[in-house]
């Protein structure tokens, strides 16, 4: 069963974006999907309509006070359910400071609730600290959204280093499924040559034995779109605030691809440890 971090240590890329309406796609598949949100802003919570508060138990509860997720998953529909997050966990970092073993704690308690889900999307934080480590070493995969600009590659490197000490350290499973370019400008000239570079980097990177070695661009590109920016505040995705734009197209195609690569086993790749 695909466990996914969406991750990049840089903001507004499109991590939220994409783990809600690819996490709603897919649902809209008959996949059976859980949503977790791991970032302190609450982003991808308050996209699906759970506004944060004192009475919405949180992620925080799970790791910092040993909830069990069981108990604290929203349903939102038919087969998508969001584990929400609160401006609480930004004290997460602090408060488990001491702990022994705390880079697991999410995978330990995953390990009891995900048999009942076909994909497990986690919404990463935009840095590398305690709330990431967790995401990595629960997941099999990273999916990293990139936007295509000349600073697209920059950064990636320290991404991928991250990555590559967490699979050799702590989750021998960890690879890279691939990269998704979001907010993608169709036809100009500068995502076609971010597109290339990016292209060629994976390329080169197949003769090495990486978690990154099997990774690649997906075909499937989100086009810029405004109604993508606009429904968050409706706290809904996507798919049920403009099935028909081009937003909710992207994203299908993304879901059916990521559905796809997963049915013929290109994805995820299970790396020997
Ligand atoms: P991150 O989670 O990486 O910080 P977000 O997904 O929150 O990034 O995206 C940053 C901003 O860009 C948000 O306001 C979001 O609504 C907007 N956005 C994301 N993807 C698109 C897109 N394809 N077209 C238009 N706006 C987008
Ligand atoms: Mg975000």
């Amino acid at each position: 069963m695909p466990q996914i971090a969406i991750l990049n240590q840089k903001g507004g890329v499109g991590k939220t974006t994409t783990a809600v309406n690819l996490s709603a796609a897919l649902a809209d598949l008959g996949k059976r999907v859980l949503l977790i949100d791991l970032d302190p802003q609450a982003h991808a919570t308050l996209h699906l309509g759970v506004v944060p508060g004192d009475d919405v138990p949180s992620i925080y509860d799970v790791l910092c006070r040993e909830t069990p997720l069981a108990d604290i998953i929203r349903p939102i529909h038919a087969t998508l359910d969001l584990i929400p997050s609160s401006i609480d966990l930004a004290a997460a970092e602090v408060e488990l400071a001491g702990e022994v073993g705390r880079e697991l704690l999410l995978r330990d308690h995953l390990e009891n609730i995900a048999g009942g889900y076909d994909y497990v999307l986690v919404d990463c934080a935009p840095s590398l600290g305690v709330l990431t480590l967790n995401a990595l070493a629960a997941v099999e995969e990273v999916v990293i959204p990139l936007q295509p600009h000349f600073l697209a590659l920059h950064g990636l490197s320290k991404l991928l280093e991250t990555i590559e000490v967490v699979a050799r350290r702590i989750n021998g499973r960890l690879t890279l499924g691939g990269v998704v370019f979001c907010m993608y400008e169709a036809g100009t000239r500068l995502a076609n040559e971010v597109t290339r570079d990016v292209d060629e980097f994976f390329e080169h990177a197949k003769a090495r034995n990486t978690p990154w070695s099997q990774a690649r661009p997906f075909k499937a590109r989100i086009r810029r779109n405004i109604r993508l920016a606009e429904a968050p505040s409706f706290g809904q995705s996507i798919f049920t605030y403009a099935p028909d734009s081009h937003g909710a197209e992207d994203y299908r195609a993304l879901a059916k691809e990521l559905a796809a690569a997963v049915a013929t086993k290109n994805l995820p790749q299970t790396r020997a440890a």
